[in-house]
């Protein structure tokens, strides 16, 4: 809520909900309410609230070093690059704090790439309609949406747009016109949870490499694990030049991650670029964690069997409510859409205190944690199949 009171630029809208605690996949109002949370704080809280491990490892880090800043080397920042870059099959790691801050990292060395190897036409990007790519003035550049670009240009000029899932579309931008990149998210989250196929993410590979084009591969929502593997491009088979990561990677606080493979990565040299709280040590220290919780006890096995048991239970409820059109997604990032405006259901759910997030209108999403248990996701498909009864 938004008031007079409020000092806070009034660039969101508020619910009056004021979380105390959380535990798992709940959270606890200060009503004494509890909810199911299948959001995530839109696909961040991947270890869900308060896990204990994480609790833990962060008291320790808290209580010995917070940041030293990248001016001296530290040891827990250099495993984390090591296991990130592994898990995407790639070498190197640029730390930054956030989504868009990983992207503008990849433009940049993108741009840098190119222009090392003496292409210094090629400046431009191609992205695709419907994208999310972030709010800075780098990443807006390479957003489609009109209304979150047009009162902020100029943007970074000669950005061109392709409709997503048109493969000759994109072969013929890539084969008349010289781009330093292509970026594109495997599953469009913001716009509605749209998965592009894996013949699409093949072709992408090939066209541009081709082409002289470099791969960005926006995993921001995607990646982490979230759709059962660690990328979501890897379930197409597909290695792009840069991968960028974000929002579960450190289970809750900020980090983002732009990595790339060596030579891509080795075009930005000391003074290129650089952040001063990236790397941060309190947010590897998470990642490092968040990672093995990831590989070395289950939790990407975790989110795959609990992925196909809510899809299978989301697929369900489309027999039962006709008003679902279809069900989208891979893993834990699942929509519904409906034939009807999302946000009055989304508002039922909340009453009945299951978080999810009504977007594009008439679609339904949900990124709940990793963690998530069998008896909760039937507690949701509950919530959800009530809140779809026709108001008798
Ligand atoms: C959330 C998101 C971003 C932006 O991340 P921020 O941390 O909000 O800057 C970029 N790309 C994708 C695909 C996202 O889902």
């Amino acid at each position: 809520m938004n008031t007079k009171q409020d000092a806070r630029v009034p660039s969101y809208r508020r619910l009056p909900i004021r979380f105390t605690h959380g535990e798992g996949a709940r959270l606890f109002d200060d009503e004494g309410k509890t909810y199911l949370d299948f959001l995530s704080g839109i696909g961040v809280t991947a270890l869900g609230h308060a896990h204990p491990g994480l609790t833990k490892v962060l008291r320790e880090q808290a209580g010995q070093l917070l940041h030293v800043s990248n001016l001296y080397d530290d040891p827990i920042q250099k495993r984390c690059a090591e296991k990130i870059a592994k898990a995407c099959g790639l070498d190197l790691v640029f730390f930054s704090n956030s989504g868009a801050e990983a992207n503008e990292c990849a433009l940049k060395m993108a741009r840098r790439y190119q222009y090392n190897k003496g292409e210094t036409e090629r400046t431009r990007f191609l992205a695709l309609e419907r994208s999310f790519h972030g709010r800075t003035m780098g990443a807006l550049s390479v957003t489609a949406k009109e209304a979150y670009r047009a009162p902020f240009e100029p943007l970074i000029p000669d950005v061109q747009f392709v409709p997503p899932e048109d493969a000759r579309a994109l072969e013929k931008a890539l084969e008349t016109q010289t781009f330093a990149a292509l970026i594109l998210e495997p599953i469009q989250g913001e716009s509605g949870v749209h998965p592009l196929s894996k013949s699409y993410l093949k072709t992408a590979l090939k066209t541009s490499h081709g082409t002289g084009t470099l791969l960005v591969m926006d995993e921001i929502q995607t990646g982490g694990g979230r759709t059962g593997s660690f990328l979501a491009c890897q379930q197409a088979g597909v290695l792009p030049d840069i991968v960028t990561l974000a929002k579960p990677l450190a289970g809750g606080l900020p980090i983002g991650a732009t990595c790339a493979r060596r030579e891509v990565g080795e075009s930005l040299q000391p003074g290129d670029h650089g952040s001063t709280f990236g790397g941060n040590l309190l947010a590897c220290r998470a990642a490092l964690f968040f990672l093995e919780e990831l590989f070395e006890r289950g939790l990407l096995q975790q989110v795959k069997a609990a992925g196909e048991k809510f899809r299978k239970g989301l697929e369900s409820l489309s027999q039962k409510h006709k008003t679902i059109q279809n069900v989208r997604g891979e893993g834990l990032m699942l929509a519904i859409e409906l034939d009807q405006p999302s946000a009055p259901i989304n508002q039922g759910l909340l009453e009945r205190g299951l978080l999810a997030n009504a977007l594009a209108e008439t679609a339904l999403r949900f990124l709940p944690p990793f963690i998530v248990g069998n008896e909760e996701i039937d507690e949701a498909l509950w919530i959800l199949d009530q809140s779809l009864q026709p108001a008798s």
